[in-house]
């Protein structure tokens, strides 16, 4: 409920605060029980960090971050320690996030070790366990995560995000750093692992055509701010915000009948510590007129369950 998250911009020797970025500004969204909901926008829009407040890895500045009935700001250091384990973060990054070090077999065991009283031989059982459920060879827990490859790695960090058998989980560009058709089965895996064990997702990614398969609905972030919110279906059919339509026509075209034009943004975006006033996509907007200049759009509803932040929607 409208989260904020500003990074203080330090400067100078005695290292100064001249500022701040507005990473997440003011975001409202609720994302239901069982659903997935993706959140798309370019690098920097504040999707990670939007996502890491939302599971408490970082505080807000400002707003609440409620789950499950209640806000968590409210809940006692007790229980928010058991909240952590129900609440779960697939990596971006499959070869940066396990340590090279451990051998499998002890990065899925270790939110046992860390969060429960199981013995070692039972922790093997689970591990054996959680390994075939994401289609791993149990046999090669003995081994190191660099003998593995990436997809392989995507599902190890997977088994251990699940292995406390979480309600929510944030998969950060989890499938953004593999190839396509890794990409593919890494998703098919995780619409599995939802149905069997009634996860609910926050899906991450920068690309529009990576969550089109995977969510019920989707939130477009621009400059810290949400900017649209749609059911998958009805965001493909039909973008009401501009910058939901340039993000879309950027994905490739599977028709090649399809002469629709492709909208390239002009312009860089601009830095978040300091974003343009009124509409923050005025600098790239193709239909950008002067009252975006002045007045920032809010997101508001505009038909059933569909939301967009702009003063004049592509209706
Ligand atoms: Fe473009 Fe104006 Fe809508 Fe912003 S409010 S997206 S500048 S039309
Ligand atoms: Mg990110």
């Amino acid at each position: 409920r409208s989260v904020s998250k500003y990074f203080p911009i330090k400067q100078g020797l005695l290292n100064r605060s001249v500022g701040s970025v507005r990473a997440v500004d003011r975001v409202s969204l609720a994302i239901a029980r069982g659903e997935t909901f993706g959140l798309v926008g370019e690098s920097g829009c504040g999707k990670s960090t939007l996502g890491r407040v939302m599971l408490q890895l970082q505080a807000a500045t400002a707003g609440e971050v409620w789950f499950e009935g209640s806000s968590l700001g409210e809940r006692r250091p007790r229980e928010l320690r058991e909240l952590r384990g129900r609440m779960q973060l697939i990596f971006q990054d499959p070869f940066g996030s396990l340590n090279p070090r451990f051998l499998v077999r002890d990065i899925i065991g270790e939110p046992f070790r860390v969060h429960t009283k199981l013995s070692s031989r039972d922790i093997d059982a689970r591990v054996v366990d959680l390994m075939e459920r994401v289609g791993l060879d149990p046999s090669l827990r003995g081994r190191y995560p660099h003998e593995f490859s990436g997809g392989q790695r995507q599902r190890i960090g997977i088994a251990r995000a699940i292995a406390l058998r979480p309600s929510f989980v944030v998969a950060d560009e989890a499938v953004s750093a593999l190839d396509v058709s890794v990409q593919s089965q890494i998703v098919n895996l995780l619409m599995e692992l939802q149905r069997e064990l009634g996860l609910t997702y926050l899906f991450i990614a920068h690309g529009l055509h990576i969550v089109r398969h995977i969510s019920d609905r989707v939130g477009v972030m621009y400059l810290g701010r949400l900017v649209e919110v749609s059911s998958a279906d009805e965001l493909f059919k039909q973008p009401l915000h501009p910058y939901t339509s340039a993000l879309l026509s950027a994905v490739p075209k599977p028709d090649p009948r399809d002469q629709s034009e492709r909208i390239v943004l002009q312009g860089d975006v601009p830095s978040p510590a300091n974003p343009p006033a009124g509409c923050r996509f005025h600098t790239r907007c193709p239909i950008a007129r002067p009252r975006c200049m002045q007045e920032e759009p809010e997101l508001r509803s505009v038909s059933d369950g569909r939301e967009v932040a702009c003063h004049f929607p592509l209706m």
